[in-house]
């Protein structure tokens, strides 16, 4: 949960209000079972991924979609938020990725992922799990597999999208981020870092975000339109709004037909009846 709140401390601050309150409607593209809950606490948001590991953050809305265009009206959700997907991407789509986070942002949009200068800790952690004997996880893999994004590719990327304004986001300092990875997988330290987040959770959001440095290796985006609208998807009545502004990714006219999966996630995987 650590390196979690690394990555979602800086975006909290631009999207919650004094109170910790959510002003508007939030998409989480690449989500995973805690995305935005893990700064968020209660507050509502539709997370969207290709696969959860976990049960669904209760705060979440979870639809299970599969890679390609997002299956969602253009201007669907106010904010368009997505962390540490990018880089899963294969490089001849991430352009394209961006694209589609940007076109269903009805006011902004925010993209964060490690550039290639955190080929060197993928590295490291490759060589830890080795000397456990363990395998190292798929995403650590995937990162090898597709190579990580220069720090000029995602800026190119972020300053694709037609009628945005892109500006840069500072992200947690690069030691301190790759200290609460090694906290959370490593098995001696990973029951630590639990309590210590259950503990207080707010100080660790307030460390990582006092630390946030342009030169950190994860680097961070934010797009905003020149022209923001109220989105059709509605904070307050999240379930309905966000069933209404689904679109069919191939056709964009067909009805889906979605179903809950065995987590309790909606599963837009073979929704749609044109398929
Ligand atoms: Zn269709």
């Amino acid at each position: 949960m650590l390196n979690w709140i690394t990555r979602y401390a800086p975006v909290a601050d631009l999207l919650l209000d004094g109170d910790g309150r959510l002003a508007d409607s939030l998409l989480d593209v690449g989500s995973g079972s805690v995305g935005f809950a893990c700064v968020g606490g209660d507050q509502p948001f539709v997370g969207i991924d290709v696969d959860f590991w976990g049960p669904p953050a209760p705060a979440m809305v979870p639809l299970r979609s599969v890679p390609g265009r997002l299956p969602f009206a253009d201007r669907a959700f106010d904010t368009v938020i997505s962390l540490d997907a990018l880089e899963h991407v294969p490089p001849g789509e991430r352009e394209g990725f961006v694209a589609e986070i940007a076109r269903v942002a009805a006011r902004r949009a925010v993209v964060v992922c490690p550039c290639d200068e955190a080929a060197g800790i993928d590295e490291l952690m490759r060589r830890m799990y080795a000397r456990r004997g363990e395998e190292a996880p798929g995403w650590l893999w995937e990162h090898a597999e597709h190579g990580l994004p220069t720090r000029a590719a995602v800026a190119a990327a972020c300053a694709a999208p037609e009628g945005f304004a892109a500006r840069e986001l500072a992200m947690p300092n690069g030691l301190l981020s790759l200290l609460a990875t090694v906290a959370d997988t490593d098995p001696e330290l990973q029951p630590l870092a639990r309590a210590e987040v259950a503990r207080r959770p707010g100080l660790w959001a307030d460390l990582f975000r006092d630390s946030a440095d342009p030169s950190s290796f994860r680097v961070g985006w934010v797009l905003e339109r020149h022209d923001p609208a109220p989105a059709a998807v509605r904070r307050d009545d999240l379930l309905a709004t966000t069933l209404a502004a689904l679109r069919c990714p191939r056709c964009g006219g067909c009805a889906p037909w979605p179903e809950r999966d065995g987590i309790g996630a909606i599963d837009l995987t073979h929704a749609w009846s044109c398929a």
